[in-house]
């Protein structure tokens, strides 16, 4: 079983009420090897929302209200879910100050990027879960042609 991110199999969990729909990762729920999970809404936030962005490992809204306790706790309930479950892989939606892997955007809301992972990216990849970005399309080919 694989972690994805909600937004990319076309739930509309995106701060501004949005999807990222992919259908090579759609494919994958459609086939029962993937659940989707939203750790911003797991963590307890509302759809639609203020974007947030990480500043010095906190996360802020575009307000300046910090929310870390709340992609915190979405980040341990996916870890929760990933560990009963015993999932050892995610795709997860790149540049999200949740789900973005490698690289996110930099805190200054101006859409520019740093190197960096999200809360949950960060938890999972510290517990051993391999995170592939929804970007790698080349990982996610080789991960569709394995199943
Ligand atoms: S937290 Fe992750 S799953 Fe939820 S909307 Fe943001 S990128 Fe998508």
């Amino acid at each position: 079983m694989i972690l994805v991110s909600a937004c990319l199999v076309g739930l509309n969990t995106k701060y501004n009420g949005g999807n990222n729909f992919d259908d090579k990762i759609f494919e994958l729920v459609k086939k029962g090897v993937a659940i989707p999970i939203c750790p911003e809404q797991l963590g307890g936030l509302s759809t639609p929302r203020l974007p947030s962005e990480i500043i010095n490992n906190k996360v802020y809204n575009k307000n300046n209200k910090d929310l870390t306790s709340n992609f915190v706790k979405g980040a341990e309930e996916v870890l929760k879910l990933a560990k009963e479950l015993n999932i050892k892989i995610a795709i997860l939606k790149s540049k999200s100050p949740s789900c973005g892997k490698g690289i996110i955007y930099d805190g200054t809301f101006s859409s520019n990027l740093t190197n960096g992972n999200g809360i949950t990216t960060q938890l999972l990849i510290d517990n051993g879960i391999e995170v592939i970005s929804s970007d790698d399309d080349k990982k996610i080919e080789e991960l569709l042609n394995n199943i």
